[in-house]
């Protein structure tokens, strides 16, 4: 053990700590007591079934890290990585080729010790509460689909960087900067169109009362939208959700069939309306700015730390290389990587109830914006009421109740300054 290997594994541990204490503070908020503004939306029997889906998924998540933590530390002082290096090495490729083979059988490994978590996820936990829609068949081949991407993307992106590390002298990580966001924003434009039909069926929206509103909302607020798309979530789950990809003349609009089913007209205009209120605010560039400054954080220092050999010697590895230290600066980033994601967390929900007030602003119909939250938040058993710290490290979206209190306190603004601006009418 040295330097290294101490920091990692205080790192490691701690992090898993702050998870343990979030966890267990949300199992505190557990009540049958339903918060007021779901008084009659939620039979207590409904209630009581969301409290035990969260019970049991705090469980679940708290068990998954467990192992995952367990493994991680077997696998390591158990002299696994230089395992794998030596057996790399001993084929004689160029270290390229050797560098993606190390990588892609660690990869390869983490991906199979997640695949049973998966599975129970899927089948046991979502199959009880009545979630559950995918079939094995289905299963099986988003994973070989989900394998196929990663590799199609993994291998040119980690060969480049690699390359650059070998040949390209102090300014490699610059290069791999400009490489990877190349390739984010790539991938960001062919998503769409070439990545998600490979798991899901889009359609059109067909024509009526449902997309004339939508289409006039659009116009309404000089959004040029050229359709919508309804994608078949219900092949894996009846959870509803609407999002938002790509960029330029890629970009769509999706709606859940799961959705478009359980909302009415109004609602799903204002559940757009948000979503048309991130792209109309640039909270999906700002997002991606933001991603591309921490990559490039990322690389700086990477380029810093595979010149430390207390870096290899941590893992046991004799040989340093740009590629095992690409893996072990990996887990040495833990801390920034988990400080970032916490930040970055937070911009977006901040993001979260900007939309939600252009959603109510601009569409007039504040009442449906927080009537689909609430429905949305019944349908998928949402946590009304998690805990603060749980909510710091976790949630991308502000908790339901703090959404519809915004929006309440927005619109009894409006409705002030609306009476002011009508001088004693
Ligand atoms: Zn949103």
């Amino acid at each position: 053990m040295n330097w290294i290997s101490l920091t990692i594994l205080t790192f490691l541990l701690a992090e898993f700590v702050l998870r343990l204490i979030a966890g267990n503070l949300n199992l505190t908020r557990i009540s049958d007591r339903i918060p007021s503004p779901f008084q009659g939306l939620y039979a207590p029997d409904k209630y009581r079934q969301s409290q035990a889906y969260l019970r049991t998924n705090t469980r679940f998540g708290l068990i998954v890290a467990a192992v995952d933590l367990l493994l991680l530390v077997v696998f390591w002082f158990a002299g696994g990585f230089a395992g794998v290096d030596k057996w790399t090495r001993a084929l004689g490729w160029g270290p390229v080729a050797t560098g993606l083979l190390f990588i892609g059988a660690l990869a390869g490994l983490k991906a199979l010790v997640n695949q049973p978590f998966n599975l129970y996820a899927t089948f046991v936990i979502e199959e009880r509460f009545g979630f559950n829609r995918t079939s094995f068949g289905t299963w099986v081949k988003d994973r070989i689909k989900g394998a196929l991407v990663a590799l199609t993307f993994g291998i040119p992106l980690t060969a480049g960087v690699l390359f650059f590390f070998l040949t390209t002298g102090p300014n490699a990580w610059l290069w791999c900067w400009g490489l990877v966001t190349v390739f984010t924003i790539g991938v960001q434009f062919i998503a769409p169109t070439w990545i998600m039909p490979l798991f899901n069926r889009f359609e059109p929206l067909e024509e009526g009362e449902l997309k004339d509103a939508i289409m006039g909302y659009a116009a309404s607020i000089g959004f040029a939208l050229e359709n919508v798309f309804v994608m078949d979530g219900s092949k894996r789950s009846t959870k509803s959700n609407a999002f938002f990809t790509g960029f330029g003349r890629h970009r769509r609009i999706v709606l859940f069939d799961t959705l478009v089913a359980k909302h009415s007209v109004a609602e799903l205009v204002a559940v757009l309306a948000h979503e048309m209120g991130h792209y109309k605010m640039r909270h999906i560039h700002k997002m991606m700015a933001i991603g591309i400054l921490q990559t490039g954080l990322l690389l700086f220092l990477l380029a810093l730390a595979i010149e430390t050999p207390a870096l290899f010697d941590a893992f046991y590895v004799q040989q340093p290389s740009i590629h095992a230290g690409l893996v072990f600066f990996g887990l040495l980033y833990t801390p920034v990587d988990f400080l970032m994601g916490m930040l970055v967390q937070r911009v977006s929900r901040a993001h979260e109830y900007a939309a939600d007030r252009f959603a109510a602003e601009t569409s007039g119909r504040c009442e449906a914006m927080i009537d689909a939250l609430k429905k949305l938040s019944v349908h998928n058993l949402s946590n009304l009421s998690p805990h603060p710290f749980y909510v710091a490290l976790h949630y991308s979206h502000p908790p339901v109740l703090q959404r519809i209190e915004a929006l309440q306190r927005g619109q009894s603004r409006n409705e002030r300054r609306m009476r002011e601006d009508g001088g004693g009418r």
